[in-house]
């Protein structure tokens, strides 16, 4: 193929519609093909075949598609979704342009307060009380509770994450609850946003030392350091079997006696932005 994804990100062609890809979609492979734009976050591209007519599911994502990627699309539909040299450019495109897209749309949705705790306050006193001068330019990173949803970890559990991408600091839900002190909340906050001050910008495929010697030691020295620790100490199992539950923490004493959840249905493991569906 002469033009590399990469290439061919750089000047993106105009949108196409629906009724667009229909029409090249079907002249390529020589049958019908209808296509719908969705909103499938993990699958990108899904083709099923309903009563002999194949039907395609495209992520907003793919409205931009240069021709090669166009083409590439129309053989991976011919070899009814097998693995190939198509399926790769394909993925591969769809991979960079959301990478693209990650970067230009603002932390989007992040919600500071919970029912509990509101993050916004908390993160400000801190700004001002811990990092003086420090976020003066760009200023706080969108600050919100991460998503609710079962955590699926026997052992051990994410509380809070920096995401240099879109400069946000996300808390896990599981802490919005009254039962956890505001201080190890603010402990939470202060080690992200430690992160948003000494990770420095995204770097592709770089290993940052996020929690470096000065990390570390910054760390140490915050106020509430010791007491923190203790606290995840005390509570980790509490936090744990909360956050699987999909609950928010109550210790284990004071936790109503519910029956345990049912088991998941293992997820499938994300491979390719393109499914196949039915055939
Ligand atoms: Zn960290």
């Amino acid at each position: 193929m002469a033009t590399q994804p990469e290439e061919a990100l750089e000047s993106l062609p105009p949108a196409l519609d629906e009724r667009a890809w229909e029409a090249l979609l079907s002249e390529q492979i020589g049958a019908p093909v209808e296509v719908r734009y969705g909103r499938a976050r993990r699958e990108v591209v899904q083709l099923r075949r309903e009563r002999g007519r194949l039907q395609l599911r495209l992520g907003r994502v793919m409205e931009h598609a240069p021709p090669p990627v166009q083409a590439a699309l129309a053989e991976w539909i011919a070899r009814r979704g097998a693995r190939s040299a198509s399926l790769r450019v394909l993925d591969h495109w769809v991979e960079l342009r959301l990478r693209e897209l990650a970067r230009q749309a603002p932390a989007a949705a992040l919600s500071p307060r919970g029912a509990h705790h509101d993050l916004e306050p908390v993160a400000r006193e801190l700004a001002r009380v811990e990092f003086a001068a420090h976020f003066g330019e760009r200023g706080l990173p969108a600050l919100g509770w991460g998503r609710a949803g079962r955590s699926r970890s026997r052992r051990s559990l994410r509380l809070g994450s920096f995401d240099p991408l879109h400069y946000a600091v996300r808390v896990h839900p599981v802490l919005d609850s009254a039962q956890t002190p505001r201080f190890f909340v603010r402990y939470i906050l202060f080690h992200e946003l430690l992160h948003a001050v000494l990770d420095g910008p995204p770097q592709e495929g770089a290993r940052r030392r996020t929690h470096g010697p000065e990390f570390r030691a910054h760390e140490r020295s915050y106020v509430d350091f010791e007491r923190a620790r203790e606290w995840e100490r005390e509570h980790i199992g509490a936090l744990i079997a909360c956050a699987r539950a999909g609950i928010p923490f109550a210790p284990a004493g004071k936790r109503a006696s519910r029956r345990p959840p049912p088991p998941r249905a293992p997820q499938p493991q994300h491979k390719s932005w393109a499914q196949r569906l039915l055939f």
